[in-house]
Parts: C-alpha cells; sequence; structure tokens
C-alpha cells in the first residue's frame, strides 16, 4: 500500500485570490504558490487579504518550501509575510523569481529566501518531492503547470492558463508533454484553473491584441497616447512598445511596478526595447504629444497608481489635456469595476479621450475560456478532478464542464478554502478542515482583527454617537455629576440632530439614575445600561443603529 497524500487548500477555491494550496508527502508540506488577494468595497481600509497561515505556522518544521507557478501578486503577494515567519524555499521560473525577489525586498526578508530557478520541463527532487514543471501560456511569461509525481501517482496543478496558439514569446503550453505524461504515468488527480469556465469558447491569442493596438495607434497620429496594463503582462508591453515605435513613437514608462518590472524584464531578455526608444517620464517635457507613448500601471484604477493621480490632475509627471488619448489595455478584475470606472470619469472631464476593453479589442484574458478547458480535460484525463482558482460559481461551472465529456460526477470534488483531501490507494477522500479565514492587512500594523471591519462598516452605514456620563461615588451614595453629554459623527445632524441629542440625553439620564438607585456601581455595568438606553432611544426614533460608545467617568473599576 503506497503512503497516501494530501492536499489543503489555503485560498484561491471561493475567490480569485490569495492562491496556496499545501500538498503532503511522506510527512513533508510543499506549498503551490502563496499569494495575496485585493479587498473589496466592503473591506473599509484593509490593503490586502492574506490566507490563513495557522496551518502552515503549525507545521513549520515540515515545510520544505513553495512552487511559485507564476508571478503573479494573487500567486506569489503573499509569501513576503510567510517568510518573515518561516525560511522557505521558493521554487519557479527565473521571471517568477525575479519578481518574487523585488516584493520580499521590499519587506526586508530576503535572507529568509532561498531560491531555486527551474526551466521549462525541468524535474527536479526537493525532499520527497520529485516535480516537473510545464510550459503554459498566461498574462504573464514563463508561468508554469507543476506535475508532482508522488507515491498515490501524479498530481498535476495546471497553475493559471490558456491555451494561446500564437504567444507572443512563441512559447506554447506544452501540451505535448502533458499528453506524454498522462498516457505514460496517467493523471490521478487534476487541479484547473477555473477563471473563465463561465466563458463560452476560446480566449483570443495575446497576439491579436498587438495588431489591434498598431491600428488604434495609427487612428491617433499626433496625439498624445497614455496606455495602462499589468505591469507583470510582459507580452503586453512588448506589443504597446512594438506599436509605439511602428508608428515613430518614444516610449516612456510610469508607475513604480511598472518601470521596475520593465526594467527586470529586458534585463532577462525577455522584453526588447531599444534604450534609444526610451525615455525617462522626468525628460519627457521636449517630446512633442504625436510622438510619446506613455506605459503606465493604474489599469485596476487603484487609487495611488500613476493613471489615478493622472485622472485626478495629481500626477507629478504628466497633466492629460484634450486630444490625450488613454487606453486600458486590461478588465477590471472582480470588485475593482468601481474604481476603473470612476478613473475613466476623471479621465474624460479633462478632455482625453478613454478606450477600453468595453468598447475596443485591446485586452485578452490570460485564462482558460470553457472550450480551451476541454481540450486540456480530453489531454489530461484524470482519474480524479478538483476545479481551483475561482468564484465558487466558476469551480462548479467547471466541475459541470468536465462531467459533461464524461468524467464520471464521483470522482469530481468541489472543494473549498479549509478543505483538505486525501489521495489513497482506495481514491480521493475529504479529510480534515483547516482555518482558512480571510487574514485583513492595513498600514503597517499586524491583521486586522474581524470586528474591526464589521465596527468600521457600521460607522461607514449608520455614523457614531458617543456619551460621557461622568457620576459621583461618595461612600455609599452614587449620583450623576452632571448632565450627560452626547456627541454625533455622521449620524442625524442640524436642529433635528440637537432635539435628538438632547431627547437621547433624557433617555441616559434617567436609566443612569435607576441603575444608581439600584446600587450598581461598576463601570462595564453602567455603560451597559447607557448604551442600551441610547440605542433604544435612537433605533425607535430614527430606525437607525449607529455605533454608541458610552464613557462612564467615576464608577468603579470593576462591577462592585
Ligand atoms: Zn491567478
Ligand atoms: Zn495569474
Amino acid at each position: 500500500m503506497a503512503a497516501p497524500v494530501r492536499i489543503s487548500f489555503l485560498g484561491g477555491l471561493g475567490e480569485i485570490g490569495r492562491n496556496c494550496a499545501a500538498i503532503e508527502v511522506d510527512g513533508r508540506i510543499m506549498l503551490i504558490d502563496c499569494g495575496l488577494m485585493f479587498p473589496e468595497a466592503d473591506h473599509a481600509g484593509v490593503d490586502i487579504i492574506l490566507p490563513d497561515f495557522t496551518y502552515l505556522r503549525e507545521n513549520a518544521h515540515r515545510i520544505e518550501g513553495v512552487v511559485a507557478t507564476h508571478g503573479h501578486e494573487d500567486h506569489i503577494g503573499a509569501l513576503s509575510f510567510l517568510l518573515e515567519e518561516m525560511p522557505l524555499q521558493v521554487i519557479g521560473s527565473p521571471l517568477t523569481i525575479g519578481m518574487a525577489k523585488g516584493r520580499i525586498g521590499e519587506r526586508g526578508v530576503l535572507d529568509q529566501a532561498t531560491f531555486i530557478e527551474v526551466s521549462d520541463n525541468d524535474r527536479i527532487q526537493v525532499g520527497p518531492f520529485d516535480m516537473e514543471f510545464f510550459p503554459v501560456t498566461h498574462s504573464v511569461p514563463h508561468g508554469f503547470a507543476t506535475a508532482f509525481h508522488t507515491p498515490q501517482g501524479v498530481i498535476l496543478h495546471s497553475g493559471d492558463f490558456k491555451l494561446d496558439m500564437t504567444p507572443v514569446d512563441q512559447r506554447l503550453t506544452d501540451l505535448a508533454g502533458l499528453g506524454h505524461l498522462a498516457k505514460d504515468d496517467g493523471i490521478r488527480l487534476f487541479l484547473c484553473d477555473s477563471t473563465n469556465a463561465e466563458s463560452a469558447g476560446f480566449s483570443e491569442s495575446e497576439t491579436s491584441i498587438g495588431q489591434s493596438l498598431q491600428d488604434l495607434f495609427r487612428a491617433r497620429e499626433g496625439r498624445r497616447l497614455i496606455i495602462a496594463c499589468f505591469a507583470s503582462h510582459i507580452h503586453r508591453v512588448q506589443q504597446i512598445a512594438d506599436a509605439a515605435i511602428a508608428t515613430g513613437r518614444t516610449i516612456a514608462t510610469m508607475g513604480r511596478s511598472m518601470n521596475s518590472n520593465v526594467a527586470l524584464a529586458r534585463q532577462m531578455g525577455l522584453l526588447h526595447i531599444p534604450d534609444a526608444k526610451l525615455r525617462a517620464i522626468e525628460d519627457v517635457d521636449d517630446v512633442p504629444d504625436g510622438d510619446l507613448c506613455v506605459i503606465s500601471t493604474g489599469s485596476q484604477g487603484e487609487p495611488l497608481s500613476a493613471l489615478a493621480r493622472m485622472a485626478n490632475g495629481e500626477n507629478r509627471w504628466l497633466s492629460v489635456h484634450e486630444g490625450d488619448c488613454v487606453i486600458l489595455s486590461s478588465h477590471p478584475i472582480p470588485g475593482n469595476e468601481s474604481s476603473v470606472s470612476r478613473v475613466i470619469d476623471g479621465l474624460i472631464r479633462r478632455g482625453a479621450e478613454v478606450v477600453h476593453s468595453g468598447i475596443a479589442r485591446v485586452h485578452a484574458t490570460g485564462h482558460a475560456k470553457a472550450e480551451e478547458l476541454r481540450v486540456m480535460h480530453s489531454i489530461v484525463q484524470p482519474e480524479w478532478f478538483i476545479p481551483v482558482h475561482g468564484e465558487y460559481r466558476h469551480m462548479a461551472e467547471h466541475a459541470r464542464l468536465a462531467a459533461g465529456m464524461g468524467q464520471p460526477a464521483d470522482k469530481i470534488m468541489v472543494c473549498s478554502d479549509g478543505d483538505s483531501v486525501i489521495l489513497t490507494d482506495e481514491g480521493l477522500r475529504r479529510g480534515e478542515e483547516i482555518p482558512a479565514d480571510y487574514i485583513y492587512i492595513a498600514g503597517s500594523i499586524g491583521p486586522l482583527d474581524h470586528s474591526v471591519l464589521i465596527d468600521r462598516r457600521i460607522l461607514g452605514q449608520e455614523g457614531f454617537v458617543g456619551i460621557i456620563v461622568p457620576i459621583s461615588i461618595v461612600g455609599a451614595s452614587a449620583e450623576l455629576l452632571r448632565e450627560p453629554e452626547i456627541v454625533s459623527r455622521g449620524w442625524v445632524e442640524g436642529d433635528e440632530g440637537d432635539l435628538l441629542r438632547k431627547e437621547a440625553t433624557l433617555a441616559v439620564r434617567e436609566a443612569v439614575e435607576q441603575a444608581l438607585a439600584d446600587g450598581k456601581r461598576g463601570r462595564d455595568e453602567i455603560e451597559r445600561i447607557a448604551r442600551r438606553a441610547v440605542g433604544r432611544f435612537i433605533n425607535r426614533r430614527t430606525k437607525l443603529r449607529p455605533m454608541v460608545v458610552p464613557v462612564v467617568l467615576g464608577a468603579h473599576e470593576s462591577g462592585k
């Protein structure tokens, strides 16, 4: 009987983001990705969301390292946070590692990481993990599908992929290699990207966007072009640069991550822009509008990005004016739609023409659509299948798709964050759950407690009411020292507010005097009584539930 293999899902199954899974062989653990997630509108004030590392913390001594499948933030963005807690080997393509190093360096934990660079079709052994790396096409170069040769057979993880038959760098998804593996060894378990399972047909090739960009550029002769895309999308940057050069323009990059990724990719020979065609953004003042193409970050409407600052008129290098054309060569990821829309609005207000994926062919997805997934399944033909990387609806649709191709329904398992599965000689079964909470990071403080977010939501939606209740306790007697005071923000203001505050004051006074007469002396208890009195009053009169914070002065420390 071969030893069982366990896989635990820490994130990415139920959301687009914070992808992280742990595969266990012979008591050792290898992670597949360690990514972050960007917050949505209801995550007030949160910068990023991490996977819950509890399970990894408890098993730190068993962890060999992390396979970084590609250089996107939702796959490598949480590495630096995990490295703060434990040293790790990070395995990936040279570009993926280059990108990861940048992020890890920013947090000052480079010395915690050992990097293992692997090339296309390499097969390496790290501890008990026998791993093989297959090229896949995606919206960042040099991504991998990873095959784990385990005592329970081959477990294939697709990574993020599409089947681009004409990729910019001509590095194809290695369907032949995967076919070989499927025929020779057989795939025991397949974990496959579900992002676009709901989209019919095939995705467009990245190179088709290059042609479309050239046409757009040509039609805007004499006008300044500013084009935003993901800084990691080196092939998009290449095609923008090619279109710019073909139409006689000089290129300047803008935004920290764009500058660093362009420098990294040029240095690695993955991006070809002649020095003579590149200008620093500081030095473009003398370049005529029609001769300039600026490649910028901010395609997701990030409020601090170069593009958002441009939309607000706060960009220190460029101010948008009449005649400019701004192209968003991207598609908003879920949650970013409204900020992207705000940026578009700001740019148009300043006189720019804005071209986006809703009105022109300026973006192609990096994820396989339904027909590509079918091609993949027909080649891999796994015994067991678990859809990964998607919201629940995407994974459910991916499961339906596989079933529609003849995959037996009892050999498909739709899992969620926190689930674990165990592969044995008998088959695949569910294992014990692991903690998989959202870990919120804001500013430079440690993780935010979930209650902070709940408080922020209440403050944002209902407002704040504070009550100050000064009391005096002398011997056995206790009394209100003076009238309670009520302050509020974002609740009801003006004359109506004054009246309500006055009435609320009476409600508190009555309740507190009663409490004191009943012999209550403890601060916590009196605060609770004051809060309840005001809360009830407010709800009855306004149907609102603002955050009510009582401060009782002069009471006993604890309920005596
Ligand atoms: Zn991803
Ligand atoms: Zn990706």
